[in-house]
Order: structure tokens, then sequence, then C-alpha cells
């Protein structure tokens, strides 16, 4: 498999590619402030009359199909002597370069990069932040092959960190034993403060951008290493040579790599209690994936098809149980107590039960939808759960349930350690879904049909049950909860083509513009009422099921606009809805009433037995 120990696989893969074979990058960036780096790939050793050259179609970690070549220029090609050769775009990703056996290759080529997202690039005058997959070309079907990436820097910057090894001796000079491991190994550069610490005698490296000052860089370093040191312990193992946090302080979005994470946050929000615990747990999250995705893995997580959606129904595994243990890691380090942990559990599934999606949508359906609806975020999230909270719960039911039937002599850290072991170590494979279900099966020596049922349907979940196992009652009451209840379930449907509005201006539910397609290449798409609670505002007000909303107080409708705007309302306010119905475009108004939701609360019963609150004490334990 390709991802497996960076220098492990370095050593088989140079014995298959000997010298002079050579593929090599370099990366400039001679005016930043022009948002544009210059690409030169230099390619040795190849043979044939064409070469194609791609760029992925997606980014590891962020499961949506994105258009990176948009964002290529002046691509060229010539021989090793500099004499152009033709080449042709043949796909979005593709260009064919008629190279008639020329022993060397050049491709020049410049990358534009406005958008500062973990999933972008983003090249600015202080700083650039480099997403592999819209940066670097492969050969197709060279994907094996090493590589090495050399960045020179613009003057008055000193650092580039990466998951990359460094090539000794060369500074600004990496290296990568094939394309997968290119692709999963960000490079941030600019300025940042750069911190370390070791665990086992394996370094630590800390980028960090834009974190307000008076946020103690000491504590911070102490509790990453808290955490990291909860987590190796906890699967045994430290697998990689070194690690590097991207901490970029600005933004909103984190992915995980092989040995490395890109993180965004407020930076300057860090210095409450609350936010600092937050991000934190957001932290732990990113860099507990490394085991839990990037080598505990399903099947189809690796290696990678980099042309097309790489379909899973166990998302709630990769991500959910990984939300489990970013909080649980987090009371196992001491940096989270008992109490925080349990209402944080309570919270989630509060959201959980409160959402509409729950009565359509399961954890293993999320999971494989999440291609068509942006990495885990459901485009509607009336129809739609989110695989992240749901999987955190089932995580807690598999848990529980697993130390109940083993009279707690095993746990969910069990199948983690044995999923590691069994398909990273050994088989040097992802996992089918059937033998994840054996894995946890086998631990709890007893049949877990009720909670995969969970996993895989929409029925209701006997929360009580499970938490009891643990001692723990839950209680739930009604409340009011922010916002405002307007009474409408929707969903957002692709237009079917012969009903696509001729201009972008009609039909103003339209999402994606002129085009007519949306997000990555996604169809234009509307709102759709698809069913009303009785006595609802939204009855009232003579709305109906199966009117198509236009327009959410004058804005164009979409399911985020809908729920923005009963988010920022309040009861007794009116909304006002442009739908169209059977062709014909009204306005409607609705006045919104109060948003009354069911709070939970997890606390212990009065007398637990030994049994329960041996199994609390051992999930909830405090382990320096
Ligand atoms: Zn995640």
């Amino acid at each position: 498999m390709r991802q497996i120990f960076p220098v492990l696989c370095l050593l088989a893969a140079n014995a298959v590619h000997a010298a002079p074979d050579s593929m090599a990058f370099t990366v400039s960036m001679p005016q930043p402030a022009t948002h544009t780096l210059h690409v030169q790939f230099r390619c040795e050793g190849l043979k044939g009359e064409l070469q194609d050259f791609k760029l992925p179609a997606w980014s590891p970690g962020y499961y949506g199909i994105g258009d990176y070549a948009r964002n290529v220029f002046n691509f060229g090609a010539a021989d090793g002597s500099g004499h152009p050769l033709p080449f042709e775009r043949t796909a979005r990703n593709t260009w064919r370069v008629v190279a008639a056996n020329a022993a060397a290759i050049i491709i020049d080529y410049d990358v534009f990069g406005t958008t500062s997202f973990a999933a972008n690039t983003y090249v600015g005058y202080d700083r650039a932040y480099l997403s592999p997959s819209g940066v670097f070309v492969h050969a197709a079907g060279e994907l094996q092959h090493p590589v090495t990436v050399t960045i020179q820097l613009p003057a008055g910057w000193k650092q580039v960190a990466t998951g990359l090894e460094p090539v000794p001796g060369k500074s600004g000079v990496f290296e990568a034993p094939d394309f997968d491991v290119l692709y999963d190994c960000p490079i941030l550069i600019g300025n940042q403060e750069y911190l370390q610490f070791s665990i086992k005698g394996v370094p630590h490296f800390v980028a960090i951008e834009n974190v307000a000052p008076q946020v103690s860089r000491p504590r911070m370093l102490a509790d990453l290493q808290k955490m990291v040191e909860t987590a190796t312990r906890l699967m045994g193992d430290v697998p990689y040579r070194h690690y590097t946090f991207l901490m970029m302080g600005r933004g909103n979005g984190g992915i995980e790599h092989l040995n490395s994470a890109s993180i965004q946050f407020a930076g300057d929000r860090l210095n409450t209690d609350p936010e600092y615990l937050r991000w934190l747990s957001y932290v732990c999250h990113e860099y507990f994936h490394n085991f839990n995705v990037k080598r505990i893995r399903p099947i189809a997580l690796g290696p990678f098809d980099y042309d097309q959606e790489n379909l899973t129904n166990m998302l709630w595994v990769s991500e959910g149980l990984t939300v489990y243990y970013q909080d649980l890691l987090l009371v196992r380090a001491g940096l989270m107590t008992r109490a925080q942990y349990l209402d944080k559990m309570a919270a989630a599934i509060g959201a959980f039960e409160n959402s509409s999606g729950r009565h359509y949508q399961s954890a293993t359906e999320s999971s494989w939808n999440t291609w068509n609806s942006g990495s885990g975020v459901g485009v509607d999230r009336n129809v739609a759960i989110s695989y992240y909270n749901n999987g955190a719960m089932l995580g807690a039911m598999l848990d529980l349930k697993i130390r109940e039937s083993s009279g707690n002599r095993r746990s969910l850290d069990d199948v983690m350690r044995g999923l590691y072991k069994k398909y990273y170590l050994e088989k040097k494979r992802g996992f089918t879904d059937a033998e994840f279900r054996r894995e946890c099966e086998s631990a709890a020596g007893a049949g877990l049909a009720e909670v995969f049922s969970y996993a895989s349907t929409t029925r209701e979940v006997d929360y009580t049950k499970y938490f009891l196992m643990a001692g723990l009652k839950l209680e739930s009451a009604p409340g009011e909860a922010n916002g405002a209840y307007l009474g409408v379930d929707t969903d957002t449907q692709e237009i079917p083509p012969a009903e696509m509005p001729i201009t972008a201006g009609r039909g103003g539910a339209m999402r994606g513009g002129p085009g007519g397609r949306g997000r990555g290449g996604a169809p234009a798409t509307r709102l759709v009422v698809t069913d009303l609670a009785a006595g609802s505002p939204a009855e009232t007000a003579s709305i109906k099921s199966g009117d198509i909303v236009v327009q959410v107080n004058g804005q164009l409708a979409t399911a985020m606009e809908l729920s923005a705007a009963l988010l920022a309302a309040k009861s007794g306010d009116s909304i006002r809805l442009r739908i169209s119905r059977g062709g014909v475009e009204q306005e409607l108004e609705a006045t919104l009433a109060a948003n009354i939701a069911r709070t939970y609360k997890l606390s212990l019963v009065g007398a637990p037995s030994a049994g329960q609150a041996a199994i609390l004490d051992d999930w909830l334990r405090t382990a320096q």
C-alpha cells in the first residue's frame, strides 16, 4: 500500500526506481503579493510518445470533488534542451504532452491562490499555504514514483513547515517516497512562530500564526504534549518520524494528514478558557486522525483514486469516532473534566435529537453522501445528519456496550488497537464494514446488532439503556432554544435540465450561477418544501408541501439562508418567503413561533452498582 511509513516506503520505492529517473519540483514565489506561485516540474526517465500530467480531483481528508486546475495558468512543456513540446487539455485536470520519448520533460505553470482554506492553496504578501493537490501535477500512472520539492523562499521569509522529509544538507529541499505522501503533506511558508516538543524522542513541530500574544506558549506546548502522550499511549505506538501542527490562527477548517494537520481557528479568541478548551478538542480531533482514518481506515480510503470520489459507508467511524476520542483523550490527559465531558456529550445528543434530519438519513447514508454535500455538512440539514456528532454518540454506545458485555475487561480502545495492528501493521490495508463490526463484536464477546442498526437506520436510539451501563442517567426537558420556529422540512433538490432557468436571474433558487453548476461542478439546485408540521406557522401562512422557496426575506433561498434567517429571528417576528407553486410565484408571510427544543443532561444515578461505577471510572479515567 502507498500510505505506509515514509522511510520504509522510500527504501522500497528507490529499489524500483533507480537513478537516473527523477521527478523534482521547484516552487518559487517571485511576487507573492500577486497571489501567484510558479511551479517547475522536471521529469527524467519517462518513456512514450504521449505523457499525461494530472492534478488530483480532490484533496485527502476533504471529501468533495474540487476543480484545482482552474487556478493553473501559463502551462508549458519543454524537453531537456528547452525546446517546447506541444500539449493539449484532454480533461478538466489533465494536460497531454507530446513528449516524443524525450529523455527529460520540463513542465512549467503558475498557480493562483486567493482563498485561505485548509483544502485550498493561498499565496499572499506575507505567507503561503500549499495544498498539494492544487499545486503538484503527477505523471499519469506514476503515483508510486519518489519525488523532491525545492521551495525557494521570497526575500524576508524564513520558515517552511511541512510533514515532508527534509533532505539532509539541502536547505529548502524536501522529499516524499511517492505522490500519495506528497499529496498528504501541505506546506506552510512564511515567518510563523516555530515551536517544538518531543514524545519518545520523536519531534513534534508547531508552526503558529496569528495567536494572541497573551496566550501562553508554554501552556500550549505542555497541553499538546499531554494530548499526544495520551493518544500514543492508548494506541501503543508513535507511527511517524516527525509530526507538524500547522496552526493557522485565522479562518475555520481543519484537515488531517499523514504526519501533519492543517488547523484554522480564530487565534485572537484563545484567551478565554472555554475557547481554549474548544481549540484543544479540535486540535486533538485532527491529531487523533493520524491513527483513525490515516492508518486505521475503511478500505475505500486508501490507496486513493484521485480521479473520482472514494465512497464509503464508514465516515461515521473515521470522523465520528474521532470526535468521540477527541474529548475522551482530553479527559484522560487531565485537560477536560468529567462534568465538561458529560455536558458536551449531552449537548451533542440534543443537537442530534432536535434535528429533523435524523428521521431521513442514517449515519451510513450520511457517510456515503458526503461527496455530494460537502465533507459531512449536509447541503440541507433538514433531511441530513452530521456523521460527526452522530458518530460520536455511536462511539459512546459501542464503547459502553463492549465494556458491559465484557465485564469491563475490554473497550473500544481494544478495538482501535486491534484494527491498527491487524489491518494497518499486518495486512497493510483498510477494513470492510463487516470486518469493523467483527472487531467490535469480538471485543464485546457478544453481538452488537442494536448499535449497528442505529448506524444504518433512522430508528430511535435508546440512550438511557447505554448510559446506565456506566451509572449515568440521561434526562431531557423541553425548553426554548435560540432562533424561531417555522415548521417546514425542506430538501435541496437538483433542478431537472428541462426546468433549468435560461438566465441566472430567473428562478432565483438556483445555486451555482450562470453556468448552471454548483460547488465543484455539482448541478444547480433549488429549495423545496417537503413537509409541514400540523398547526405550525408555515401551515397557518398557507405554505404547501411541494412549494419551491425562491427567496427568504428577499434573499436567494438556500437551506443555509433559511436556517440563518430562523436563527436570527425570535418568536413573534415574521418571515417573508417568495415561493413558486405550479409555475406561479407568490409572496407569503409567516409569523414565527418560539423554537422549542429538548435539552439533555447526563448525571450520576443515586446509587450505582459496583459494575456501573467500575465502567465509569475506567471509561473517564485521568491517566497521567
Ligand atoms: Zn475529522
